[in-house]
């Protein structure tokens, strides 16, 4: 197929350059020159603007950072609607707002533009590994059409309902990461706090029910204070006030994704924004006296 890829960032660069070696012609746009600099030593094309992306494409798929960058892309005056051919289908992978892609879904049907939001979760090592998870929300035919460039770089694909749907998932998926997070960082603090051996409770927490993915992939690093990232707080911040937009719009009440998210803007605004999002710890560590 014929792809325009805009964002080509962290996820996106390595995205696009599996994009073109399961055969796709890819012709990719980023406002960083050395961003398209890369997709080009992919093997892919550089494009000058998202009108010269978008011009030839079947699918066109962004990965940009948050719904801001999405409206301007898809939106706004030479973006993706204003010259995309009709027909075209506009896979739109960022993780923003549900609300927002349920509005450019509405948008892009008035110019016979198809759309889906495929939101990610795995990281850069996912991207990088091709083993995304993919939840798509839109149209089960435009999912049926995209599946083939989404199994380029993913291992779970998932279509989850209709327009907004797939960025419901990722931020359900989002605000129970950060609750693990904080709970994990709080049991950390406990078992110090009270001269018991963190590293070797926490081994015995892996083996009962309170086991977990993140007990498995991140205690270690969590007792030996190793925050290097992975996925930043600023990111994960951007995502809990995705969830709490999506709960208001819902009209549900998250108590618990509240406080992870105020948890979240603490470890932000003492400074820790670059690090890792297992930081948390750090945050439960300066409220007992701990740091
Ligand atoms: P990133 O900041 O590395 O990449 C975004 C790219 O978009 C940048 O290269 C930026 O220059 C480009 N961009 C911004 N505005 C643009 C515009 N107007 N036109 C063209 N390009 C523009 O971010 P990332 O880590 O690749 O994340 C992208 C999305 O994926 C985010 O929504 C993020 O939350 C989500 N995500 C990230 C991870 C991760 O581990 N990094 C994991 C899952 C999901």
């Amino acid at each position: 197929m014929n792809v325009g890829f805009i964002g080509l960032g962290i996820m996106g660069t390595p995205m696009a350059a599996h994009l073109v070696a399961a055969g796709h012609t890819v012709s990719g746009y980023d406002v960083v020159p050395e961003a398209v600099g890369k997709l080009e030593a992919a093997g892919g094309r550089a494009a000058s603007s998202v009108a010269d992306a978008v011009a030839d494409a079947d699918v066109v798929i962004t990965m940009l950072p948050n719904h801001p960058h999405v409206e301007e892309v898809v939106l706004g005056a030479g973006g993706v609607l204003d010259t995309a051919k009709p027909g075209t289908l506009l896979a739109d992978m960022s993780t923003i707002r549900p609300e927002t892609s349920i509005a450019v879904a509405n948008a892009a049907r008035e110019k016979d533009i198809r759309v889906l939001d495929a939101p990610v979760s795995g990281g850069e090592a996912g991207a990088r590994q091709g083993t995304l998870s993919i939840m798509v929300g839109g149209d089960e035919a435009d999912f049926a059409a995209a599946s083939p460039l989404f199994e380029a770089f993913g291992a779970t694909i998932v279509h989850v309902g209709p327009h907004g749907a797939g960025q419901v998932v990722k931020a359900a998926n989002q605000l129970v990461v950060g609750g693990i997070y904080a709970l994990v960082g709080e049991a950390i603090v406990l078992m110090e706090g009270s001269g018991v051996d963190a590293g070797t409770g926490l081994d015995v927490l892996a083996g009962g029910l309170a086991a977990n993915r993140i007990l498995d992939l991140k205690r270690e690093s969590m007792v030996a204070r190793r925050f290097e990232p992975g996925f930043r707080i600023d990111l994960h911040h951007k995502d809990m006030s995705i969830a709490l937009a999506a709960a208001r719009q819902a009209e549900v009440s998250l108590p618990m994704t509240g406080l992870v998210a105020q948890l979240i803007a603490a470890a932000r605004a003492m400074g820790h924004g670059s690090l890792d999002h297992s930081a948390l710890l750090k945050v439960t560590e300066e409220l007992s006296g701990r740091a």
